[in-house]
Formats: C-alpha cells, sequence, structure tokens
C-alpha cells in the first residue's frame, strides 16, 4: 500500500541543526543527489517505515461487556485471589477470565505475579468496565499499592524513597504467598496481598504463624498459573506414587495445614503495628509504635545475615528452635526477591522481633553492645572467608538504627567503606 504522503509538490519547513544538516549534506553527496532530493527520499522512506509499524500493531480488542457474577473482593485481597473468586463464580479458567470475559491481552504462561504487576492502565480500565470495580478498586489490589508508599515511612524525601526501595527491594516475596489456614477456612479462600510481604509473619486474628509451604509436597502457594479452584487446596505435583493421588496434583487441603501458635504476645502486637503501618488494619489501640523497623529497615536485613541462635534464648519457642535449626532449607525459593531467609516466616519473625528488642529496650546501647558482641562471635565461628567484616553500602547503613550500626562497627563486624 503506498504511504500517505501529502501530494507533490507540497512546501514544508523543516528545520535542522547545524551538525545534523552537516552529517545530512555529506550523506546525500555520499549518495551523489542533491540535499533536497535526500531529504525527500528520507521522508518517503520514513513514512514506508511507519506504515509498517502500524501494521505490526494488532487491532484494538472490543470493549468488554459488564459481567453478571462479580463477587467483590474482600478487605486487603490481592488481585489474584480476587480474580480466582470471579473466574470461580463464572465457572472458567484464569485465561477465559482474562481473555474472553475481560478482553485483556495476555500470555497464558504468565505467572500470577507478572500478570498482576504487568496491568496497564488500560487493562485496569477494561477490568473495571467489565466487573463494575472502578479502577482505584482494582489498583489497591495489586502489590503498587505499596510500592506506591508506605505510610509508616518518615516522609522526609530522599529517606523515605531509600527505606521504601529497601523494604520493596528485600522482603517482597514475589513469587508465593503465605497463608493463614483459618482465614482461607472463613472466607472460602479469599488471600490478602499483605501475605506477600516478608514482614507478614503471622495472623493477628487467629495469633498463629503464617503457613509457607504445603506440608505434605512441600511446594510454595501463590506462585504460577493455577486453576482458580486451587485455593484451599495445594496445587502442586504430588510426588511420584506417594503422593495423596499420586503423579497429580497433591490436593493437601490448606485450611487444614496445623499452624504454629504464636505464644509471645509482643509479636502479635508488633504484627498489628506492621499491617497498619503498611496501611492496613485500624490503629493498633495501645502498646508501644515499632515504627523504627519502617525507619530503619536495614536493621532487620542485618539481623537475618548475622544471626547467631544465642540471640533468641528468650525469644517465641518456635522461633527459637527454628533460628537455632541450622539443617532448616533457606534455599526453597528462587526468584528475584523471594529468596532464603526473608522467605521463612519463623526466621523473619525472629530478625524483627530482634529488631524491636533492640530499638525499645531501656538501656538501648547495651543492648547493641550485646548482639554485636554476638554477632563478632558468630563470624569469628564461621569459616574463614566468612568472617570477613560485612560491607554496608553507604546509602543503607543510614538505615540501620545508629546504636546497632555503631556497635557493629566497633566490633569490626561491619565496615562502611570498601
Ligand atoms: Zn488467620
Ligand atoms: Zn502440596
Amino acid at each position: 500500500m503506498a504511504p500517505s504522503l501529502p501530494p507533490d509538490p507540497v512546501t514544508v519547513q523543516v528545520t535542522f541543526s547545524a551538525a545534523d544538516f552537516a552529517v545530512i549534506r555529506e550523506q546525500a553527496r555520499a549518495s551523489g543527489v542533491t540535499v533536497e532530493k535526500y531529504i525527500r527520499q528520507f521522508a518517503v522512506e520514513q513514512a514506508h517505515e511507519d506504515e509498517r509499524l502500524a501494521s505490526k500493531i494488532p487491532p484494538p480488542l472490543p470493549w468488554p461487556r459488564r459481567m453478571v457474577l462479580v463477587p467483590p473482593p474482600v478487605t486487603g485481597e490481592s488481585f489474584t485471589s480476587w480474580m480466582d473468586a470471579v473466574a470461580r463464580e463464572n465457572l472458567c479458567g484464569r485465561n477465559a477470565l482474562l481473555m474472553e470475559f475481560w478482553k485483556v491481552r495476555r500470555s497464558p504462561s504468565s505467572n500470577t505475579h507478572l500478570l498482576a504487576a504487568a496491568l496497564s492502565e488500560d487493562d485496569i480500565a477494561r477490568i473495571s468496565a467489565a466487573t463494575g470495580l472502578p479502577a482505584e478498586g482494582i489498583t489497591a489490589l495489586l502489590i503498587r499499592r505499596y510500592t506506591d508508599g508506605i505510610p509508616a515511612l518518615p516522609t522526609d524525601g530522599e529517606w523515605y524513597e531509600q527505606a521504601r526501595s529497601f523494604i520493596m527491594d528485600y522482603f517482597f516475596n514475589a513469587n508465593h504467598s503465605r497463608w493463614c489456614p483459618q482465614c482461607i477456612e472463613d472466607n472460602g479462600g479469599r488471600w490478602p496481598l499483605r501475605w506477600k510481604l516478608a514482614w507478614s509473619y503471622a495472623c493477628p486474628d487467629h495469633k498463629v504463624f503464617l503457613n509457607v509451604v504445603c506440608p505434605d509436597c512441600r511446594e510454595s502457594q501463590d506462585s504460577r498459573n493455577w486453576p482458580p479452584d486451587m485455593r484451599l487446596w495445594c496445587p502442586g505435583q504430588s510426588r511420584g506414587g506417594e503422593g495423596r493421588r499420586g503423579g497429580k496434583r497433591c490436593g493437601y487441603p490448606l485450611a487444614e495445614s496445623t499452624p504454629q501458635p504464636v505464644t509471645d504476645s509482643r509479636l502479635i502486637e508488633v504484627q498489628r503495628w506492621i499491617n497498619y503501618g503498611f496501611g492496613e488494619g485500624d490503629r493498633p489501640g495501645d502498646g508501644r509504635n515499632p515504627r523504627g523497623l519502617f525507619v530503619f529497615p536495614a536493621l532487620v536485613d542485618l539481623i537475618l545475615r548475622l544471626r547467631t541462635p544465642a540471640m533468641f534464648g528468650d525469644a517465641d519457642p518456635v522461633i527459637a528452635q527454628a533460628t537455632g535449626d541450622e539443617s532448616r532449607s533457606y534455599s526453597m525459593f528462587t526468584g528475584l526477591v523471594s529468596y532464603r531467609d526473608q522467605a521463612d516466616p519463623l526466621i523473619v519473625a525472629g530478625a524483627i522481633y530482634l529488631a524491636d528488642r533492640l530499638m525499645t529496650a531501656k538501656d538501648r546501647r547495651a543492648e547493641s553492645d550485646w548482639f554485636a558482641a554476638l554477632a563478632r562471635e558468630g563470624q569469628e565461628a564461621r569459616s574463614r572467608w566468612d568472617s570477613e567484616p560485612l560491607y554496608v553500602p553507604p546509602g543503607i547503613g543510614q538505615l540501620v538504627y545508629p546504636f546497632v550500626y555503631e556497635a557493629l562497627l566497633r566490633q569490626q563486624v561491619i565496615r562502611d567503606s570498601p
């Protein structure tokens, strides 16, 4: 098809920089044509190229029709959990929901996290039109709700930005979700978004630690493009003939997996504050506000790296046991930021317990010295090449609680310049 150029002859005024014009003149001379002819040829080629690109863009999808059966999201629910609820109600799979009902272009192989992260403004407008849920209501189900703003963070611009990106880089579990068995039993398999945050270690309503892998097949949950009716049963592959359904889906009832009770009430209190700090739930009525966790998020990360069993002697027995268990597999998750210690709710709970203790102790200096001395011992006990001081980059150093930072420097557990 002929490119849609203005009819010939036409007068077009074009401005070139002196440098560009020198290049054009040079190329025109090399091609043996006049500068005017060279520019005209270039314009025709450009028009062909635009035409070619335009023909590659697929035609727009039709606008979706309003669905009849749309269960509203429950408070704090994740996008994929709500999507599955809508699919279940309409007896269809995820891809049918996305492509046939919502008219959103999606690759069927997308994992659930990528799928939710990749939704464009146009996609959200389509989902809104199909479901009747306002666009803001849909955005609130997406992880960008946290990346866009964490209410508990200091308002100081630079600090805010650093702390926010540190939390999202280190403590957001991109490829799986934890769960409280009692919660999904009570609400029929609806999964809150906050269960994807590494700082969600307990359910304050049921006072239990969250689960992270299926007790039968050890698969993580809410990870892949699984059928929407697998929100109450493990969709993992059962191993060989030993599994519950011999080689098929594991099918373990997730609501029946036994959680471990939280006996330290401070851990529940801190979890309530963390949820509130992320903008969820009511402000806890009493107790100390552990906002320092948000202000100094790198402290939790440092504790994860430097911990020794001796630091958790007074902790909740479940945590003391988990942190003392050297054989515990911390590397069961791979992926951008869902890895190792951060993936284990008991280990993170231990680090948060200790961070809270260091920041709220009566004698914070003495407490920090105690921690640094144990960290030094631990470092020396490890292999030779692991006992070098840990390098803390300058921007990160200010995200560590100052008393602890200074104590660790004094003990040469960390160093702050290369
Ligand atoms: Zn619960
Ligand atoms: Zn399983």
